[in-house]
């Protein structure tokens, strides 16, 4: 397994979110840190202290290291549950949960690499949100794994065009983004429509 060539987990939920702030993030390596993002690693060390520990019966794991080679991801599982004999991955987010499903393709694909790793079926997961402390669960339906998928292989596509995605046109999105100033998403639009040829 050569890891540089292995696409990062994280970096999913990003290209889910938005092709541009995939690239911003994976490619130039830009980071807005607000309360917001600190707040999220914050809840991520909270989530991983301690390796594995038993709590009425389940076995936890914390901070898995997991990749799958047939998909080329990378990356770590927040808590894994052994309950009953079956695996059931946990990812802690910040906020509540959003109208978009990037959360929950990051989560797939952390399954998809345990199935790789471990051979066994993982059936379903859940996403816990710390702000309205409710724990959803996703089940890894085929239509989810394959849009995984289709994520993944975008990714790959966007590194090898080597070009930045132009700003996505949904302003709930961007309203949202931590990357908003670096991005100026409006602005650039305005530049493309005003000379295409030089998008993004
Ligand atoms: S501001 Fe909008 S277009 Fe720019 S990276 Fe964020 S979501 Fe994407």
């Amino acid at each position: 397994m050569i890891e540089e060539d292995y696409l990062p987990i994280s970096m999913l939920n990003q290209l889910a979110y938005c092709p541009r702030r995939f690239w911003l993030m994976y490619v130039q390596g830009e980071m807005a840190i607000n309360a917001a993002v600190q707040e999220g690693v914050y809840q991520h060390q909270r989530a991983h202290s301690g390796r594995r520990n038993q709590e009425d019966g389940d076995i936890i794991h914390r901070r898995l290291y997991v990749w799958s080679d047939r998909l080329r991801i990378i990356g770590f599982t927040d808590v894994v549950e052994e309950r009953a004999g079956q695996l059931i991955p946990i990812e802690y987010k910040r906020g509540k949960m959003g109208k978009w499903l990037n959360d929950h393709i990051q989560l797939c694909a952390q399954a998809m690499c345990l199935e790789e790793r471990t051979g066994r079926k993982i059936e379903q997961g859940a996403i816990f949100y710390w702000r309205s402390r409710r724990r959803v669960a996703v089940a890894f339906t085929p239509e989810l794994k394959a849009r995984t998928e289709t994520v993944i292989q975008r990714a790959f596509q966007l590194l090898s065009a080597g070009q930045m995605p132009p700003p996505i046109d949904q302003y709930a999105k961007c309203r949202d983004c931590s990357l908003e100033a670096i991005c100026l998403p409006r602005e650039v639009q305005s530049l493309i429509a005003l000379s295409p040829e030089k998008a993004p």
